[in-house]
């Protein structure tokens, strides 16, 4: 350590808020660059490569091969598959002394196309599975939590190539035993998720969530089934449909000075033929709120009113509606959206006259088919009551729109679901033909006729999983590495006032442990600095090594203290069986 290019600090950095980001720079891992852009130094460096070797060791035993693209890519090869535009300003872009347009690849399914399309033209060539282990780069709009949203980030990235659909869900297959196996070996807890396929298309698509307070993504978990999904793509158990012919008349009310739920409620509930008419006061899940949004389409100069129709006791959750709409941008309506369309009354907006007004309208599912409803009758100081899906208004389709709360209900077993928050450390998807259809990927059959490839894309954040393992294994003194991606197995910390002149007997005894544990392949990390003990012990703490052995008082009857940094046990083992000890 006397010689490691480290400075740990004693300070938490000021612009980080979650743990992980405020241990891997006090503890000298990482520095901050730019925003969302970070330097590695040694000790962060030998995690980031640990990490990667893992994730390359469980790739390639499911015979992927490992190959690597430039992140410099010309702009036309995004253009033909229509990700040009999409990206919208996630990407970054740049011009060469030319003028011609490249961009710093965000993902890279184009080039992995192109490239088996020029290499590969028979079926007989068919399967094949490549990765890399690549920095990627992405303009994301809130870099956030250090390495956790990174602008700059390392990502494994892999693409299936197969002949037919079953060959697809083969290698799907694969890479989900192989993801269990890199996230098992990295330490991490995690679930896996049902997700939606997003900017990339596709079908089956499932994310690996590593539970932490600070992930930026929901999920659900059923208490009684194994249904786990994010709250982007779960699906709710919704009351049964309703037959709309017995559905009363529709009612228009008179009902001043009611703009929220609430105060509509109270007014409903003095309506006393209405509420003795539904047998039962009115609650605000008998109304009907409707948001205005606005949605833009990649490369559209314009937004769109969306209108969502929910029941009035739920929120709109706009993340969630935005994963669904994802590479349509989404985002609530100011007052001048709103004017676009004078019709629409803000606090008064009813479904009634959307189609007519040609806004599109959307309804989360438990607006199901045939359900009465008190909602606006786009005149102010009026809602109508019984209005009711299938006759009085027809929604152009169904989105998850409401926010996921605690107790909803599991839409395959009914059982209650409970949310957490967790970190997307994985995603893998079933990206069928949309790259091979825009490259015109295809394999000559035995016939000679032409075979659409199909493809899976599949994820991992590598950085962004050594930002995951320090959020879920650290505590209040610092890092606490598994033993599978710490810099070094054993931190040795010889302590003892050397008298200045004369030699140190714990510094010589820990100098020759650290040679003999090194000669029997561990790696270890000698804290040979001429510092105080207290300083020793919290910098050992911080940086996080698996186990710590101090060589110190006990050394006068032959012994050293070996602590475990998880658990903080602490033995004396005598200074002869250590090695063997720490190498079984
Ligand atoms: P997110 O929803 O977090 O933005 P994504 O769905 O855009 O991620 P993918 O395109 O599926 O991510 O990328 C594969 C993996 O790369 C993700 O599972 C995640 O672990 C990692 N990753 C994505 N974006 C970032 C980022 N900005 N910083 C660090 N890692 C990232
Ligand atoms: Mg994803």
């Amino acid at each position: 350590m006397s010689q490691l290019f480290l400075r740990t600090l004693r300070e938490d950095p000021a612009d980080a808020e979650v743990p992980s980001h405020r241990l891997l720079v006090r503890a000298g891992y990482i520095r901050r660059t730019a925003p969302g852009i970070y330097t590695w130094l040694p000790l962060g460096k030998r995690v980031l490569d640990r990490v990667g070797q893992v994730v390359r060791e469980e790739m390639d035993r499911i015979g992927a091969q490992e190959v690597l693209f430039p992140a410099l890519i010309p702009r036309e090869i995004f253009e033909d598959s229509g990700r040009y535009a999409d990206y919208g300003e996630g990407i970054f872009r740049l011009k060469d002394r030319k003028s011609i347009d490249y961009l710093l690849a965000p993902t890279h399914e184009e080039l992995f196309t192109l490239l088996v399309k020029g290499e590969y033209a028979s079926y007989r060539d068919y399967p094949v599975t490549l990765y890399q282990i690549q920095t990627k780069y992405r303009d994301e709009a809130r870099p956030r939590a250090g390495l956790l949203r990174g602008r700059e980030f390392v990502m494994k990235d892999s693409y299936s190539f197969d002949l037919d659909d079953d060959g697809l869900q083969t290698s799907y297959d694969a890479h989900r035993v192989a993801y269990q196996r890199i996230f098992e070996r990295l330490g991490l807890d995690f679930r896996i998720a049902f997700a939606v396929s997003g900017a990339m298309g596709g079908s089956a698509s499932e994310e690996f969530l590593a539970p932490a307070d600070n992930g930026e993504d929901t999920f659900v978990q059923c208490a009684s089934c194994d249904y786990t999904a994010n709250t982007e793509a779960v699906e709710i158990a919704a009351p049964p449909k309703q037959d709309p012919t017995v559905q009363p008349e529709q009612q228009v009310l008179d009902t001043p000075d009611t703009p929220t739920i609430e105060t509509l409620v109270a007014r409903l509930n003095t309506l006393t033929d209405l509420v003795s008419g539904q047998g039962r006061e009115f609650t605000g899940a008998d109304t009907l709120k409707n948001v205005v949004l606005k949605t833009r389409t990649p490369g559209d100069a314009q937004w769109q009113l969306l209108v969502v129709g929910v029941p009035g006791d739920r929120e709109v959750d706009l993340k969630r509606i935005g994963g669904q709409l994802e590479p349509v941008e989404v985002a609530q309506a100011d007052a001048g959206d709103l004017a676009q369309e004078p019709r629409l009354i803000r606090g008064y907006i009813g479904p009634q006259l959307l189609a007519e007004m040609g806004v599109r309208y959307l309804v989360d599912p438990l607006v199901v088919p045939g359900s009465a409803w008190v909602t606006g009758a786009n005149e102010v100081d009026k809602h109508a009551a019984f209005v009711t899906r299938g006759r009085d208004f027809e929604p152009a389709g169904e989105l998850g729109s409401v926010e996921i709360r605690d107790g909803d209900r599991c839409a395959r077993c009914g059982g209650e679901l409970t949310i957490a928050r967790g970190i997307e450390i994985g995603h893998i998807f079933q990206l069928g033909r949309k790259f091979a259809d825009a490259f015109a990927l295809d394999a000559q059959g035995p016939e000679g006729e032409a075979i659409r490839i199909t493809m899976g894309s599949y994820g991992v954040g590598v950085s962004r999983a050594v930002a995951a393992i320090a959020e879920q294994n650290g505590d209040d003194r610092g890092l606490c590495w598994p033993a599978s991606v710490a810099p070094y197995d054993v931190h040795v910390v010889p302590v003892g006032k050397a008298k200045p002149g004369e030699p140190s007997e714990q510094l010589d005894a820990a100098v020759a442990l650290a040679g003999e544990l090194e000669a029997a392949g561990r790696r270890v990390l000698l804290d040979d600095r001429n510092a105080s003990a207290g300083g020793k012990f919290a910098d050992a703490d911080l940086l996080g090594m698996p186990t710590i052995v101090v060589v110190g008082k006990a050394l006068a009857q032959g012994e050293v203290e070996v602590k475990d940094r998880r658990t903080g046990e602490r033995r004396n083992v005598a200074l002869a069986s250590v090695v063997a000890e720490l190498t079984r």
